[in-house]
C-alpha cells in the first residue's frame, strides 16, 4: 500500500489516498481481510478512467483504501472459433488491440469514445456503451468470477457446476444467475469475464446525412424500422446537433466559453456548411447484406435529409491518399478514415478532443485524459423511449436549461434499438473556479428533475449524483439494500456507489 494523490474530474477535489495493486485474486483477498478487520472500506476499479463519471475516487470520499486492478491479468484466454475473450481487469481497449493484432485475430475492440487506455471490464461494469454492433457492452458478458466482501469466491451458474467451458459459451447457465449483481453496484471485486467479441468485417458502409429540425422526427421515425429490422448489421446511429459538430470542426467555444447565442450559431453553421443534425452510422454484414441495407435506407429516407452519402471503407479515394486529397479536404479525409477505423474496432484518442472545446491547449501538449489535463467534465447520460414527441420536448428543454446555466449543449442522440434513444451531453467547465463547478453541479440537479418530469433518467450517474438515485427509490426497501447489507455488513467495498 502506498499513499497516492487520488483527483476528481467532477470538481477540483485532490485527496491522498492509500493505493493498493493486486496482482492476483490472493491479493485481493488479503485488502478484503485487512479491510474486515480493521473496519475500513475500499474502492475497487479496474484502469480507473471513468471520465465524466469520478475517475478512480471512491463514490464516499472518506473510503481510505483505492485499489487498482490496472496489474491484474489482461488476456486469459481467447477462442477465436468462437470469439469468445476471456480477460482480467488489466485489460485496456488499447492492449486488446494489440493482441488482437499480434495474434491476426480479426475480431474488432468493443471501442467507446474513451481511447485506447479505457478498460474492457470496467467499460463493462458501469454498464457503458460503444458504436460497433454489440454496442451494449453489457450485453456481450457470457460469465463472470469474483470475490465477495467476505473473501469467497462468485462463480456464474455452470462454473459452480464444474463446467467452466459451457460457462463461456452460455449466458445464463441453470438456476439463479447473480452475474448482474455485480454491474453498477458494490456486491464484490469482479477478477475474471468473458465477453463475446465480433469479428472485424472485410468491408463496412458508413453513411452520413444531414438533417433540419423540421425533418428530424420524420427521419427519427424511418431509422426506427430500419434499426428493428436489420438489428446486428448497423451500428449505434448518431445524430450529433450542430454544436456538437462544431466542437469537432473549430475552437468555436473559446470565445464563447458558455451558451453561444442562436444567431450565431446560425452563423457558423452557414460557414461549415452544417444543417441542424448529423447523421453517422455504419453498415455491416455480408455483401448481400449491405446492399439490401443500403437500397433499404435510400428508400425509406428518399425527400428526408440532404448530403446523403454511403462511404465503403474500401473507396479507392479514401484509401489512396495521394488521390483522397484531390476530392476531399485533408482534414476532413483524416477525420473519415479515422472514422472508419473506430467502426472497425479500432481505440482512438480522436473523440477525446472534445474535452479541449473551451481550452486553448496546443494538440502536442494534450494528455487525451481530463486529470491529467486539468479539465472539469460530468457527463449528463439520459437515456429515453424511443418516442418522437418525448425526443423533441427533451430538445426544446435541453437548450433552455443549458442556455440558463451558460453551458453549450453539445448533445448526441444514439439510437441503441427501436425502443431506446441513449443522449449524451458533456458538461464541460473550468474545475479551478469555485463557481464554474458550483454552476455545472447546479445543473447537472436541474438536469436530473427536467430528466424525471419528462419521464427519462440517466443511464449511469456520475459518483456525486449517486445519492440523488438512491434517495429516489425507497432504498432501505429495496433487494439491493437487503443483499448488501447481507454480503458486506462491514461496507467494507465501495460504500455509496448507487447506494447508500
Ligand atoms: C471524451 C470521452 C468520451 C467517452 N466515451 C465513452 C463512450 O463512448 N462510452 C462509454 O461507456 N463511456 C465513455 N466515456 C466515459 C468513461 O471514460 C468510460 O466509460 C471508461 O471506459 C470508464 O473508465 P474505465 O474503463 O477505466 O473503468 P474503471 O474506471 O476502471 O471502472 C468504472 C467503475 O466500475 C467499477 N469497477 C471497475 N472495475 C471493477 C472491478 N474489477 N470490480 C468491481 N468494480 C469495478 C468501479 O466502481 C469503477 O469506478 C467517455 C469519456 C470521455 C471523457
Amino acid at each position: 500500500m502506498h499513499k497516492q494523490t487520488i483527483t476528481r474530474c467532477l470538481d477540483n477535489i485532490s485527496t491522498s489516498k492509500n493505493s493498493v495493486y493486486p496482482e492476483n485474486t490472493e491479493e485481493i483477498k488479503e485488502v478484503i481481510t485487512y479491510c474486515n478487520t480493521n473496519g475500513c472500506s475500499f474502492y475497487p476499479v479496474s484502469s480507473g478512467n471513468n471520465w465524466g463519471y469520478g475517475s478512480s475516487f471512491p463514490s464516499d470520499e472518506n473510503t481510505p483504501i483505492v485499489m487498482n486492478l490496472s496489474k491484474m491479468p489482461e488476456v486469459i484466454n481467447f477462442d477465436a472459433a468462437e470469439g469468445l475473450l476471456t480477460f482480467g481487469p488489466g485489460l485496456t481497449q488499447g492492449k486488446l488491440y494489440d493482441f488482437l493484432k499480434a495474434n491476426s485475430y480479426e475480431f474488432m475492440v468493443p471501442v467507446t469514445g474513451a481511447g485506447p487506455e479505457a478498460n474492457i471490464m470496467g467499460n463493462a461494469l458501469e454498464r457503458g456503451f460503444g458504436i460497433t454492433p454489440i454496442h451494449d457492452h453489457v450485453a456481450s458478458v457470457r460469465s463472470l468470477k469474483a470475490i465477495l466482501p467476505d473473501g469467497s469466491t462468485y462463480e456464474s451458474p455452470f462454473s459452480q457446476l464444474g463446467l467452466s467451458q459451457l460457462d463461456k459459451h452460455h449466458k445464463w447457465g441453470v438456476g439463479p444467475n447473480f452475474d448482474y449483481i455485480f454491474f453498477q453496484s458494490n456486491f464484490g471485486v469482479v477478477y475474471e469475464m468473458t465477453i463475446k467479441l465480433e469479428r472485424t468485417p472485410e468491408k463496412i458502409v458508413m453513411f452520413t446525412m444531414a438533417i433540419s429540425n423540421e425533418a428530424l422526427n420524420e427521419c427519427l421515425l424511418k431509422l426506427k424500422e430500419i434499426k428493428e429490422t436489420y438489428k446486428g448489421f448497423i451500428s449505434g446511429i448518431n445524430l450529433m446537433n450542430t454544436r456538437r459538430m462544431l466542437a469537432m470542426k473549430s475552437n468555436y467555444l473559446l470565445d464563447e466559453q458558455g451558451y453561444c447565442a442562436e444567431d450565431k450559431i446560425q452563423e457558423l453553421k452557414t460557414a461549415h456548411k452544417l444543417e441542424d443534425w448529423t447523421v453517422i452510422g455504419a453498415i455491416y454484414g455480408p455483401k448481400g447484406i449491405r446492399a439490401t441495407i443500403k437500397k433499404e435506407l435510400q428508400k425509406a429516407l428518399k425527400g428526408i435529409g440532404t448530403k446523403k452519402r454511403f462511404i465503403s471503407s474500401n473507396n479507392i479515394i479514401l484509401n489512396k491518399s495521394w488521390l483522397g486529397k484531390l476530392f476531399v479536404a485533408a482534414d476532413d479525409l483524416k477525420k473519415i478514415k479515422e472514422g472508419f477505423s473506430i467502426l472497425k474496432g479500432k481505440p482512438s484518442r480522436y473523440p477525446l478532443n472534445l474535452i479541449y472545446s473551451l481550452s486553448d491547449m496546443p494538440d502536442e501538449n494534450k494528455k487525451y485524459n481530463p486529470l491529467k489535463d486539468g479539465i472539469g467534465i460530468l457527463w449528463y447520460a439520459p437515456v429515453l423511449p424511443y418516442k418522437v414527441s418525448i425526443i423533441k420536448e427533451y430538445m426544446e428543454g435541453i437548450y433552455k436549461i443549458f442556455e440558463t446555466f451558460n453551458i453549450e449543449p453539445m448533445v448526441t442522440l444514439t439510437i441503441q434499438n427501436e425502443n431506446i434513444i441513449a443522449s449524451t451531453i458533456p458538461i464541460l467547465f473550468k474545475k479551478t473556479e469555485k463557481e464554474a463547478v458550483e454552476n455545472a453541479h447546479n445543473l447537472y440537479r436541474r438536469l436530473l428533475e427536467f430528466s424525471l418530469e419528462l419521464g427519462i433518467y440517466p443511464y449511469r450517474l456520475p459518483t456525486i449524483f449517486h445519492k440523488d438515485y438512491v434517495d429516489r427509490v425507497n432504498w432501505k426497501d429495496s433487494l439491493a439494500y437487503k443483499l448488501k447489507n447481507k454480503l458486506d455488513p462491514n461496507n467494507i467495498v465501495a460504500p455509496n456507489r448507487y447506494s447508500e
